[in-house]
């Protein structure tokens, strides 16, 4: 299985006039998992009354990360290098490709020139569908008082979309 595909890439964050910032970024792959957080530097008080509703319902019911995190040691603020080091640390000559499931994923990729395909291009379900099937949990850096730890968190998202390519019966 996945012959041709060296990792799966997920992110998920913020929007402000309809452009994506990361917050979090995760790669999955047989090599290692490695995952990161990105300071998006957005500010509430800068934004549009829509996209601060958007963003703190975000926070709130999805990601369980606030917006910025400016003294986390973990933080990046120039995540487009990082993808890109950790791209050439796991591709290999016969592994280019990575695969995603996230359509604000593939303009940064595409801008980094790293080749990718969609899953769902090649039958993956959805999300809630793979949750059930392949548990796993969210990580430690989302917000903690969530008892059911369902956050939208790219580690496990990641995690999930791995085992689903292992698991198919047919190469991509
Ligand atoms: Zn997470």
């Amino acid at each position: 299985m996945a012959e041709k595909l060296c990792c799966i890439i997920d992110a998920q964050g913020f929007v402000k006039n309809g452009v994506f910032f990361p917050r979090e970024i995760a790669f999955c792959s047989d090599i290692k998992n490695v995952s990161f957080l990105v300071d998006t530097k957005l500010k509430y008080y800068k934004m549009s009354e829509k996209d601060r509703k958007t963003n703190k319902f975000i926070e709130r019911k999805f990601l369980g990360i606030p917006l910025t995190q400016e003294f986390s040691a973990k933080c990046i603020i120039d995540y487009k290098p990082e993808i890109y080091r950790l791209y050439l640390t796991l591709k290999t000559s016969d592994k280019k490709l990575v695969g995603i499931k996230n359509y604000q994923l593939s303009s940064i990729l595409s801008v980094l020139n790293i080749p990718f395909i969609n899953l769902e291009d090649f039958g993956c379900s959805r999300l809630d569908i793979l949750e059930k099937i392949y548990r796993e949990n969210c990580c430690g850096f989302h917000n903690k008082k969530n008892k059911r730890g369902q956050w939208k968190c790219a580690v496990r998202k990641a995690n999930i979309l791995w085992k689903w390519v292992k698991n198919r019966k047919t190469d991509l």
